[in-house]
């Protein structure tokens, strides 16, 4: 396999046979990370995001029990799966490992198929909480992040600004008269539409702190971050005129239907009486100005700093 494609384990043991033997054991189907102390440890995690942590318990300093409860109550790194791997073999050991949230406990001397197919158990199943949380945030019909996936972002992306006294713009941008659209053409034609007004907004929304995606039905929003107004405005002129120039052609006879959009926009930096709700419903409120307008157009609420 790829080494880039490998999924992530990260060994956390005082004696360096023990980190040595894991990675002899595992390094043919996982990038290994180790650390000799549980500080170490906990940095790594944070810095390589493994897919299971394997963990001593009898460590100098911080132990194995430290190490985990530090884990698991950081929200960055308590999604992580905890195998412990000691000397400890009584039960009451067990049992304290796995109500501090461990996956699974090892016994030391370990025998490597035991290891093996014990770290294939979590990264199989890490792989799968994976997929279902992308699956949770894509929208099928074209791709971009959902709307709950865009919650997410925009929530993080508002307080990041908040936090550096930053612009941030939101967009929402909705299809004019898509309604007739679909009834002039069918649906199947609409989503047609709809797959490719997404493709312009990725192709028109480059930069890496731009996002995008679909709020619902003919609805898409896009979050600039570091952004005032005016840049918004050119984005939103851009994306619009874009709109306004794609060919579509018909699922039927491939003679060409068009497309335009109207946007709302909000920027500005936030402050005490922002939230990122807040900067929806302005941008909510600027988009309907742009259809009372007439429509293939953008109108900005422009809170400035
Ligand atoms: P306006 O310019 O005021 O936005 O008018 P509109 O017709 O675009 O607005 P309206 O909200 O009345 O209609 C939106 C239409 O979008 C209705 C629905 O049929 C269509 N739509 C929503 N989701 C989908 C979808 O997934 N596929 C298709 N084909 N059409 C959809
Ligand atoms: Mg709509
Ligand atoms: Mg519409």
């Amino acid at each position: 396999m790829e080494e880039e494609n490998k999924n992530n384990i990260l060994v956390i043991d005082d004696e360096p046979a023990n980190i040595i033997s894991l990675t002899h054991i595992l390094k043919d189907k996982y990038k290994i990370h180790a650390a000799k102390n549980g500080a170490d440890g906990i940095r790594l995690a944070h810095k390589y995001m493994p897919d299971v942590i394997l963990l001593d318990i009898i460590m100098p300093d911080m132990d194995g029990f430290e190490v985990i409860s530090e884990l698991k109550n950081n929200a960055e790194t308590k999604g992580i799966p905890v195998i412990f791997i000691t000397g400890l073999t009584n039960v009451e050991d067990e049992a304290k490992g796995l109500l501090a949230g461990a996956a699974d406990y090892i016994n030391k001397p370990f025998s490597a198929p035991i290891v093996e197919l014990r770290v294939n158990n979590q990264v199989m199943m890490q792989n799968y909480i994976k997929k279902i949380e992308e699956l949770s945030v894509r929208d099928q019909l074209t791709g971009l992040t959902n709307r709950r996936g865009f919650d997410e972002r925009l929530r993080s992306d508002y307080d990041r600004a908040k936090r550096n006294q930053a612009y941030i713009s939101v967009m929402i941008m909705d299809l004019d008269k898509f309604k007739k659209y679909n009834d002039t053409y069918g649906h199947l034609q609409g989503d047609k539409a709809l797959q490719a007004a997404a493709k312009v907004l990725e192709n028109t929304v480059e930069r890496a702190t731009d996002f995008i995606g679909r709020w619902g039905g003919e609805e898409f929003v896009a979050l600039l971050s570091d952004n005032d107004g005016e840049h918004a405005k050119v984005v939103a002129e851009r994306i619009r005129k874009n709109m306004e120039a794609i060919e579509i052609p018909l699922l039927t006879d491939g003679s060409i239907t068009k497309i335009t959009v109207s946007i709302g926009i909000c920027s500005g930096i936030p402050n005490a009486d922002t939230s990122a709700d807040i900067f929806m419903n302005n941008a909510d409120s600027a988009l309907y100005l742009a259809k009372e307008n007439g429509r293939n157009q953008f109108v900005l609420y422009d809170w400035g700093k």
